[in-house]
């Protein structure tokens, strides 16, 4: 993917979280504050705001920078630690004016590793977390077996919806939602459902 590509898959992005802002809020209504949409979308829509001086940038600085502009304009719980995905995804894509599937894998491994860092939290705790890493997989295992980027981006939004799906039957341990203990099963997870969008937004550019 080249600079071109990853801008389109910025705007996506932006489009995407816009277009979802009352879908994520309802399910963060349920299980927490009611925010997540809001969340996502401001900050996507001060990214847009930045987007020429990020066209400008090598692919690792336009991606860290969209994670900075992430932290320091969305409250809440997901700009830290989307933020940090982006920012950890940059830097290991630091230098680099195209992004090939393979530094893609390895700059989705650090961004999780960055999630997984900074909220302290592991698989099964009913956060987005539960669909970045089955998604991780499920890539990784349909690129070493076929070497086909899209397939391996098709086995991953698969595995991420299932991921969605799986966070339905858990109680969550991390994040607002924890409050509600038991009173959180039955219900998905805001952070887990922005994932598979911003994924989305990826595979529609590839
Ligand atoms: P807040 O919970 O502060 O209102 P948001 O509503 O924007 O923030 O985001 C909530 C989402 O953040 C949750 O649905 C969950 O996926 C994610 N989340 C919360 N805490 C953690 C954590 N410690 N680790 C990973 N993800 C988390
Ligand atoms: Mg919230």
């Amino acid at each position: 993917m080249n600079k071109e590509k990853i801008i389109l898959v910025i705007d996506q992005m932006a489009v995407a979280m816009e277009k979802q802002k009352e879908f994520l809020t309802e399910f963060d209504n349920v299980i927490g504050d009611g925010d997540h949409g809001i969340n996502m979308a401001r900050g996507f829509s001060e990214v847009i705001k930045k987007r020429d001086s990020l066209a400008k940038m090598d692919a690792g600085d336009m991606i860290k920078n969209l994670g900075m502009i992430l932290v320091s304009t969305v409250g809440g719980a997901s700009g830290p630690l989307y933020g940090t995905a982006f920012m950890k995804a940059g830097m290991f894509l630091r230098g680099k004016e195209e992004v090939t599937y393979p530094d893609f894998l390895q700059a989705f491994a650090c961004a999780i590793e960055g999630v997984m860092a900074r909220g302290k939290a592991a698989e099964g705790e009913k956060t987005m977390l539960d669909a970045m890493l089955p998604a991780k997989r499920a890539m990784e295992q349909e690129w070493t077996l076929s070497g086909d980027g899209k397939k391996s981006m098709e086995a991953g939004l698969t595995a991420a919806r299932e991921g969605i799906e799986y966070t339905k039957t858990i109680i969550a341990t991390k994040g607002r939602a924890s409050y509600l203990g038991e009173r959180s099963i039955g219900h998905q997870d805001p952070g887990a459902t922005s994932f598979v969008f911003l994924l989305e937004a990826i595979a529609s550019q590839m």
